[in-house]
């Protein structure tokens, strides 16, 4: 199953969800319709450690030179609390989510509301609220 779809009750694989955003528009694939699509999309790639996805998916004026994803986390599901506009007609969107994980043996979890943009038809992470 896809990594952000752990914790759901329906749980399309990885092929069906997420991955064609990672390989890409290179490749033929679809880019995300919705800010969700992106949202799940980037905390997919935070588990399969896909750097590039995240630098690709985030907004010039804030991405960071490079990123260092943290070995130590585990990522253990996404659960998506709300959105905010965001849909396919839509150039911003809100997206609160938590994100569980573990580290050194400890449960967490990680809440978040996110802003996102579009531009040209793709998405883009803007920043944190
Ligand atoms: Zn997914």
């Amino acid at each position: 199953m896809c990594p952000c779809r752990v914790l759901d009750t329906e749980q399309p694989g990885y092929s069906r969800c997420c991955q064609p955003f990672h390989l890409g528009r290179a490749s033929g694939s679809p880019v995300p319709d919705t800010a969700e699509e992106l949202m799940r999309s980037r905390y997919s790639a935070f588990v399969l450690g896909l750097s590039d996805y995240l630098l690709r998916t985030w907004h010039e004026t804030t991405r960071p030179a490079d990123l260092e994803l943290d070995q130590q986390t585990r990522w253990e599901g996404l659960v998506i609390d709300s959105t905010r506009s965001g849909g396919a007609t839509a150039n911003r969107g809100v997206v609160e989510f938590t994100a569980h994980y573990s580290q050194a043996g400890l449960g967490g979890q990680q809440h978040e509301v996110s802003t996102f943009v579009r531009e040209n038809g793709a998405w883009f992470y803007l920043d944190a609220l």
